[in-house]
């Protein structure tokens, strides 16, 4: 059995002690010490991570009262660790920042955590059932103000009775026979078996930050962040909106004025935009309707624009096909994307299928697209080829 140190001392960094026993796994070393500071991933905690006797460690778990410590390399006694305390830190931050926050989403409304999860600076929590955003900000400011009260931690051990009448869960029914329920204890916040580690004052957690959260199997799943997380989250959410502020020319709170105006704007533009192209399309269309050549009962137009865009081929294709029924149309938009080409017919002319065509003339652009029997579309990049692609395709539709 290893002598758990971090239960002893939160906030020792480095340890000595001696080799249990050392084993070589799959080209790394499974290294179980006598005593130890590393913390195993346990209970939604990660585990801690650093160096034995300057060798890295590169996962620590938890394997019938052992701790095993899993590293790199073998190391030679006696052993001396030395924990990432950074890492550490943050994650009892994280850690007690969750109890906080779900044991005020319990004070206020009896709501349950089915499940916490601490996943790199993200801490995320299950609740069996939906609620409504006023309660986990409401929990949230609550939650803050606690930190304010630089309430101690306390860790008890008390009787089932006890725990039975206080607790926001009960520990899984396993552990019950073999040891004494450790209870982390935040007075007037929170009562909770819990088998993680902790900052020591509700203080030292400095700021609880919903970030996001999501419905999930008929219930919420929250995001949070504690601590340092929370206030680099911030930091690099403050970088963002000083950005937005400097494009949009303004303050923080105007920017999501700025953004409907530019919303609508856009909206404007684009109807703008349509009806020039309109202008512009409709006595070109007319053209190639009163010039093509006849394909059996069908009218052919063949057509190539330079340096247009896939707007306007699409544009000219309804123009051409929506109300003449016995138009084929094979289009080509080039820039500098490549070729664009639409190929079809309305879709009410049951003659036509230019599928295999379209194939055709696709694969010598070296492009990709696909559509149905009237209507077919892709990007190619050898746009040099499309006078010949445009051929093949005639050719194939007059078989
Ligand atoms: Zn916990």
């Amino acid at each position: 059995m290893t002598r758990k140190l971090y239960y002893e001392d939160l906030y020792a960094q480095e340890f000595d002690s001696e080799i249990v026993s050392q084993e070589e796994v799959n080209g790394s070393y499974n290294v179980i010490l006598d005593k130890t500071l590393f913390y195993p991933s346990g209970g939604g905690q990660p585990c801690d991570l650093g160096f034995i006797n300057g060798v890295e460690v590169l996962d620590v778990h938890e394997h019938n009262n052992e701790i095993i410590h899993v590293l790199s390399e073998k190391i030679t006694g006696p052993a001396h660790g030395v924990i990432d305390w950074s890492r550490r830190f943050e994650l009892m931050q994280q850690h007690l920042g969750e109890h906080i926050f779900a044991g005020m989403l319990y004070n206020l409304h009896n709501l349950h955590t089915l499940r916490m999860r601490i996943e790199g600076d993200n801490v995320s929590i299950d609740l069996g059932e939906d609620v409504d955003e006023k309660i986990i900000f409401e929990a949230e400011s609550l939650a803050n103000e606690a930190v304010y009260k630089n309430i101690p931690v306390e860790i008890i051990y008390p009787d089932m009775n006890e725990i039975k009448a206080h607790a926001r869960k009960l520990p899984p029914e396993k552990s019950l026979e073999s040891e004494p329920i450790r209870i982390v204890k935040i007075e007037g916040v929170d009562y909770v078996p819990c088998c993680g580690l902790h900052v020591s004052t509700t203080g030292q957690v400095g700021l609880i930050k919903v970030t996001s959260f999501e419905n999930h199997k008929g219930g919420k799943r929250i995001y949070l962040r504690s601590g340092r997380a929370a206030y680099k989250w911030l930091a690099d959410l403050h970088n963002e909106v000083k950005r937005a502020e400097s494009e949009l020319v303004c303050g923080y709170e105007g920017i999501n004025e700025k953004i409907l105006n530019l919303k609508s704007q856009i909206h404007d533009l684009k109807a703008n935009n349509e009806s020039l192209i309109e202008h512009f399309l409709e006595p070109v269309s007319r053209e190639l309707i009163e010039n093509a050549q006849t394909l059996g009962n069908n009218k052919l137009v063949k057509h190539i624009m330079r340096d247009s865009s896939q707007d306007e081929i699409k544009h000219l294709f309804r123009l051409l096909t929506s109300n003449n029924h016995d138009v084929i149309a094979l289009l080509a938009g080039i820039n500098t994307q490549g070729v664009f080409i639409m190929f079809g017919c309305n879709r009410d002319n049951k003659s036509v299928d230019v599928r295999s065509a379209f194939r055709k003339a696709i694969a010598l652009l070296e492009g990709r697209g696909g559509g149905s029997a009237f209507s077919a579309q892709g990007w190619g990049v050898k746009s040099e080829l499309i006078n010949n692609a445009l051929d093949e395709a005639e050719n194939e539709l007059a078989k």
